[in-house]
């Protein structure tokens, strides 16, 4: 269960967003965008910190005008994690989340209009080492290229892209990373594909306005897990019409699924049938919700009975296989506990935290001697 995923990545240049980096040999991060009012500086503050405690490595936040801007500036300052101004078209809000402490801007340099203020806002950017995400979307592609393809298709994103990246360059700024967003998986796969092959800087991976929870959950595994197995990928956010958390979550999950990152509990559980030897669903849940506070990476099986309950819990850093009249703990492969129906949960629990405290000590005392 322990092998080291096989993906080879594509090499990227790295750039720093705030103290995340993003590129290069970076872990692939995790991001997701606030849906508050950014002018509801406490309430956007509160669900900054909730994405953080899921494991959100950077976060976006909209900022469309200058009252926003405002409020961007203290919400930065209170942030634990790195903040991302999106800005669309108003350069003087660029300028303006600049001065104020910003650690990326995703604007597109293509849609500001007039030269003049495209280099005012790069060059601010270059003088205040703020790296740029120019972030292209098939439902908002510029109307040349809508008419000169008749809809969005793989190559406009690309053209449109290096439109921007055009830009870029022109004024020498190598600090960006870029993303083709479309919500036909097909479309957004290919138009990665593309571009992965004509630029070094990192790609923001995204399945744009992918669906509900569940059916944007699906849609974003398959485009992402198609780019990601490739290779393809240097930071990720899966777009959901949910709670944000939920977009950190499935994002953890998917490089997790992937061996790409590690953290926290990586279950293995069966899906139960009349075998099974206690309410594997009703326990599953119960672990997931009580222990999403672990942030030690960990293996546990919680399989209903003896048919794959030994392989699997054998397998995992902690296993419980059901069995009459008890169930049996394995923990790094070898029996351990037997534990009853009765308070299974609880007692369950207090295991995987213990294993989970005892493996966090050894990797610290691993670093210690390193
Ligand atoms: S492991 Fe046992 S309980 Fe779980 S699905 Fe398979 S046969 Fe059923």
């Amino acid at each position: 269960m322990h092998f080291e995923s096989p993906i080879k990545r594509r090499k990227s240049r790295q750039i720093m967003v705030g103290n995340v980096p993003v590129g290069g040999d970076a872990p692939i991060s995790v991001q997701s965008m606030t849906n508050t009012e950014t002018t509801d500086v406490a309430a956007t503050v509160g669900q900054i910190q909730r994405l953080a405690n899921a494991g959100a490595d950077i976060v976006r936040v909209s900022v469309p005008s200058m009252e926003a801007a405002e409020a961007f500036g203290l919400i930065r300052k209170q942030s634990p994690v790195p903040l991302v101004a999106d800005i669309h078209f108003d350069y003087r809000i660029a300028l303006r989340v600049a001065d104020l402490g910003v650690d990326c801007l995703r604007i597109n340099p293509g849609n500001i209009g007039r030269e003049k203020r495209v280099e005012a806002v790069i060059s601010k950017a270059k003088d205040l080492g703020i790296p740029i995400r120019i972030g292209v979307n098939a439902g908002s592609l510029e109307k040349d290229l809508q008419k000169k393809y008749g809809e969005p298709t793989p190559d406009a994103l690309v053209e449109s892209a290096m439109r921007h990246v055009d830009f870029l360059d022109r004024y020498n700024y190598p600090d960006f990373k870029v993303s083709v967003k479309a919500s036909d998986v097909f479309m957004a796969v290919a138009a990665y594909r593309k571009l992965a092959t004509k630029i070094e800087q990192p790609l923001h991976l995204g399945i744009t306005e992918a669906g509900g929870l569940r059916s944007g959950t699906v849609k974003s595994s398959i485009g992402l897990g198609m780019l990601l197995m490739d290779g393809i990928g240097d930071t990720i956010r899966v777009s959901l019409a949910a709670d944000p958390v939920e977009e950190v979550k499935v994002g953890w999950d998917m490089l997790k699924s992937l061996k790409l990152r590690a953290k926290g509990i990586n279950f293995i559980a069966c899906p139960s049938c009349s075998r099974q030897n206690f309410d594997v669903i009703k326990t599953m849940n119960e672990l997931e919700m009580r222990l999403e506070d672990i942030t030690v990476p960990l293996d546990v099986a919680v399989i209903g009975c003896v048919v794959n309950g030994p392989g699997e819990a054998k397998e995992a850093d902690l296993g419980l296989a059901g069995g009459t009249p008890n169930n049996l703990v394995y923990v790094d492969g070898q029996p351990s506990t037997k534990l009853k129906a009765e308070n299974l949960v609880e007692e369950l629990e207090a295991l995987i935290r213990a294993k989970a405290a005892a493996k966090a000590k050894a990797e610290e005392s691993i670093i210690a001697k390193a």
